[in-house]
């Protein structure tokens, strides 16, 4: 019998931007598989929920019949990374979600204690790219590009914060009137356990820390 040293990634493949996750999962050492269906979750080891857009991920993972299942992966430990809507869709709150057409507001998969406000940056400057201190990869800065991000409002206790936009950052690109500045609604890098989240796309640029420390994180489990 052969055991495989590469663990095997899924990548949440129904809509966004899941091919340029499985090209950085790859690079940092994953077996990566596209999970179109329930089956598709058997034998990984981690998941990856990609950016695009949180309300039709939501959907086609509710059609798909993926949403129980991946819901009950989290709650059982498996690690699981989210950068922009998959940022969204670990939260266990949306602040402002889209309802559907019976008013029924967007689900998640949830399994972080935290907040998160979409679309947070106003329309003015729906993309915009920062350099920004990450803890624990330190010292060199994370280059992150947001894309119509979302900022986490407020975490709970156990959610260790990672990254913040720096004030002025924010001041120049959010709507600042919906946000309270002095408050902590500058969070956009979180983890809790075994779950990490990045409001930014490290995955369209040349950014190979953050897939490693979630690789660190399958490894470990
Ligand atoms: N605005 C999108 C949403 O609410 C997220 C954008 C992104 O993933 N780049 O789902």
């Amino acid at each position: 019998m052969t055991v495989s040293q590469t663990p095997r990634v899924g990548v949440l493949a129904v809509q966004g931007d899941f091919r340029e996750h499985i090209a950085s999962a790859r690079a940092a050492g994953a077996d990566p598989r596209p999970v179109r269906r329930p089956q598709d979750l058997e034998g990984i080891s981690g998941l990856i929920l990609p950016g695009g857009e949180s309300t039709t991920i939501a959907k086609l993972a509710r059609v798909f019949g993926l949403l129980e299942p991946i819901r009950e992966l989290i709650a059982d430990g498996l690690p699981v990374y989210g950068s922009c809507a998959g940022l969204i869709m670990l939260a266990d709150r949306i602040e402002d979600p889209a309802l559907d057409a019976r008013g029924r507001p967007q689900e998640s998969f949830g399994g972080l204690d935290m907040t998160v406000k979409r679309n947070a940056f106003g329309r003015q400057r729906e993309s915009f790219e920062a350099d920004l201190a990450f803890r624990g990869l330190e010292p060199d800065p994370v280059h992150a590009v947001f894309i119509r991000a979302p900022l986490v409002l407020e975490a709970g206790p156990g959610v260790e914060v990672l990254a913040r936009v720096p004030a002025p950052q924010l001041e120049r690109h959010a709507d600042a009137e919906a946000l309270d500045l002095a408050s902590d609604g500058r969070i956009v890098a979180v983890r809790s356990e075994n779950l990490l989240a990045t409001s930014f796309h490290p995955e369209v640029t040349d950014e190979r820390r953050i897939h490693e420390l979630f690789m660190t994180i399958v490894a470990r489990r």
